[in-house]
């Protein structure tokens, strides 16, 4: 057949559907009757295969006459889980769209919402918001003849709950990854703290306390195993056997420790775990040790059930492949988390050394098993700032698949404004990894913004070049607070503005005037939250509060249209976490109250530009660089950022670590009275902090939280006249992207008390 198929003219049904013998496919010929019908009006019947039906057909999933036709549908289900897929043909004056059905696959329902993205229908956001349904009182299709099977077989992107999630959220994005294809394969997975299946302690810990990890005080834990212990490895074995036994279609068993730093302290499993420390988590390794005890049960497993998997994480201090063991069981697959690597750079990146690291660790568990990613998404903070990095998603997903990668099980956020192009573009290229990602983009701007479709392009590509040519590096659970003026600089800012103003004067139909509208609002937002940020930074503290109120005004117009394009953090996040507008809102209020009268007055800022010296070798103390008589060669930084923004990283992105000084002088007027006088640190990031003041020690802290302002009451030896503060900071790598240093001024004050 070479000319197109009529299926809807001038409104009127010329097909029908005939329904295939499944609950699917009755549930995907519901989805294309009626989204056929809000594009056209026209409802086209539905059929069942017995009834004698004449013209032409839409078979929808296999019946009989699906398999008289004898066409190749993917079908089938093994342990390797990569059996999914879909055809859709035009078989003589009819068109078939079916799919692989078997275990969970979700084929026929793929297949149905393929065809509708033939016909102009796209998914860009869950819900109605994000949905494109064309209108048209025609619909006549081209021949088609595809089969398609997706380039990884997991595809989930998950809400974590680090913004609110209700039902109807959940349930739109279930539908929503059906629409892009995406799947979630209900296979057992290695969540934190699964390994409690493997011995129920309500079951075991009674009879068998020694199966159990003792912990740092020497008490036996619930929680986690005692992994050189040969009963535990024999427990273990025994309830996955019983569990694949059971379940013939179970292909894989997960589990993992919890969360946090895991492990047993007794003398057999803490030798096994060789001292090793990874490079920048800055702690023992444990890798040696979980997958001892991991390998042992997967050889045993495998002897009697060689085609299952057992699944556990690379997560953690876990993320080493283990240095000590030279007979990996190839039935373990492995679920790498791409933790403590920064997300704004794509794998391999020469700028960048985290992912750099990235690529070698990958690739060396690729060679000893299966992997599947973990990744974050987005991959920093949680201040609702826009997250591009199409860049990254267009070399990492293709360098996946060579890897021969599984796939993917992406810690998402229920925060689409921010999210949205990223999710739909991944969905896209899960599928199938070959997809270029200019023609998806260009494809969005075109269907979603329609005449205003040039800017927006020009919109999203701008900041995508300013985040993959950023030389900041920035990483998921790095909780204190990221320079963003250094991607979005006030050019920038200005540029996108200008974009948005010609692709709102372009605009003339209503869909997309609203689709630009919000994506004004969304950048107000932005406009604000740097502008908080900023001020914050430098002392403007009054400013600032104005323009939280302007980001909060943002932020509900955008929450009017759909509550989670841009939520409301939960209260939850806002006390476990400085990382949100509403931390950063504190942090000014709380340095604000201290010189306006509140709490106290201000006497003066101490100057923003210090004296600045790292000391790698550790001779500050012995050769008193806080005195104001040690000249030798200072440089000059800025106390409103960090170090590594300011020259202190090499051309990996690497930062300085280590030890360096700051100091500076200031001045004290007369007319202070008696009151005494508090200095206040608006925030240092570094691990531990010393302070002098005119060469006298007087402040040692450990700097727990290092977005935090923090005071210190100052000393009697403070004078009337010229003063001198000397700030030694001890940052070292553990736990840190790149950023070390006082980062927002510090002043003086005297309170009301
Ligand atoms: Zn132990
Ligand atoms: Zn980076």
């Amino acid at each position: 057949m070479n000319k197109p198929m009529m299926i809807v003219e001038s409104g009127r049904p010329k097909a029908k559907i005939v329904v295939g013998d499944s609950n699917q496919a009755v549930e995907a010929s519901n989805i294309l009757q009626s989204t056929i019908k809000n594009i056209s009006g026209a409802e086209l019947p539905i059929t069942t295969d017995n009834q004698s039906v004449s013209g032409t057909h839409i078979y929808v999933g296999r019946g009989k006459s699906v398999e008289s036709f004898g066409i190749e549908i993917p079908s089938g289900i093994t342990s390797q889980m990569d059996e999914e897929g879909f055809t859709i043909r035009n078989v003589n004056d009819s068109l078939v769209i079916a799919g692989n059905e078997d275990w969970h696959y979700r084929g026929t329902i793929y297949a149905v919402f393929d065809f509708l993205e033939i016909i102009g229908c796209r998914w860009f956001f869950p819900g109605q918001y994000g949905q494109v349904i064309p209108q048209m009182d025609t619909i006549s299709i081209p021949p088609i003849n595809k089969i398609e099977r997706p380039s990884f077989r997991m595809r989930n992107i998950w809400y974590s709950g680090w913004m609110p999630v209700n039902d109807e959220d959940s349930e739109e994005l279930t539908r929503w990854l059906d629409c892009n294809k995406a799947n979630r394969l209900l296979i057992s997975l290695p969540g934190d703290g699964t390994i409690t299946r493997l011995a129920p302690s309500d079951q075991y810990f009674d009879t068998h306390p020694h199966i159990y990890a003792v912990d740092s005080k020497g008490e036996r834990s619930r929680d986690m195993l005692c992994l050189s212990q040969p009963d535990t490895i024999e427990i273990a074995t025994e309830t996955i056997r019983t569990a694949f036994d059971q379940n013939p279609t179970m292909f894989a068993f997960g589990f993992a420790p919890p969360d946090g730093m895991p492990m047993c302290h007794c003398t057999q499993c803490q030798q096994r775990l060789h001292g090793i420390n990874a490079k920048h988590l800055g702690r023992a390794s444990l890798s040696d040790g979980w997958f001892y005890f991991v390998n042992e049960v997967a050889k045993k497993i495998q002897v009697e059930f060689p085609d299952r998997w057992l699944l556990t994480n690379g997560y953690a201090n876990r993320m080493y492949p283990p240095e000590g063991i030279s007979d990996f069981s190839e039935n373990i697959g492995i679920q790498f988390a791409f933790l403590q690597s920064c997300t704004l750079h794509r794998i391999g990146d020469p700028r960048c050394w985290q992912r750099q690291d990235c690529e070698k660790l990958l690739k060396r568990w690729a060679d000893l098993c299966p992997v599947f990613i973990y990744d974050y998404d987005p991959g920093v903070d949680l201040q609702n700032l826009p997250f591009p990095t199409l860049h990254n998603l267009r070399h990492d997903i293709p360098f996946f698949k060579d890897l021969g990668v599984w796939g993917f099980w992406t810690e998402g956020q229920n925060t689409w404004m921010r999210t949205h192009l990223n999710y739909y573009v991944r969905t896209k290229l899960m599928w199938n990894s070959d997809l270029d990602v200019d023609a998806i983009v260009r494809d969005y701007c075109q269907k979603f913004y329609g005449e205003a479709a040039y800017w927006i392009e020009k919109y999203v590509w701008t900041l995508e070049n300013a985040v993959e040519k950023t030389d900041l590096h920035a990483q998921w659970g790095n909780n204190h607070h990221i320079p963003w003026k250094i991607i979005f600089t006030d050019p920038l800012i200005e540029t996108l503005q200008e974009y948005l103003n010609h692709a709102r004067q372009q605009t003339s139909a209503l869909a997309h005037q609203r689709h630009v509208d919000m994506l004004q609002e969304y950048h107000h937002y932005l406009i604000a939250f740097l502008s908080i940020q900023q001020l914050t930074h430098l002392g403007e503290y009054q400013q600032a509060i104005s323009k939280i109120d302007e980001a909060l005004v943002a932020r509900s117009k955008l929450s009017e249209v759909k509550s989670n394009l841009l939520p409301h953090t939960p209260d939850w996040v806002v006390e476990s976490s400085d990382s949100t507008l509403e931390g950063l809102s504190d942090i000014c209020r709380y340095l604000l109250d201290r010189t306006d009268g509140t709490v106290g007055k201000l006497v003066v800022f101490l100057p923003r530009d210090w004296k600045f010296k790292t000391d790698p070798f550790e001779d500050g103390l012995i050769e008193q660089w806080y005195r104001s008589d040690y000249e030798d060669e200072w440089d000059s930084v800025a106390t409103t950022l960090y170090w590594e923004n300011q020259g202190y990283q090499n051309e990996t992105g690497y930062g300085y670590t280590g030890y360096a000084w700051y100091r500076t002088e200031f001045e004290v007027k007369n007319d202070m009275g008696n009151r005494p006088l508090i200095l206040t640190f608006g925030g240092v990031f570094g691990q531990e902090i010393w302070v002098w003041i005119n060469q006298l020690l007087v402040l040692h802290r450990d700097n727990e939280s290092p977005s935090k302002p923090f005071d210190i009451n100052l000393p009697e030896n403070i004078q009337v006249g010229t003063n001198q503060i000397a700030v030694r900071i001890h940052s070292h790598g553990a736990h840190r992207g790149a950023q070390g240093g006082i980062y927002r001024r510090a002043f003086l004050w005297t309170s009301n008390n």
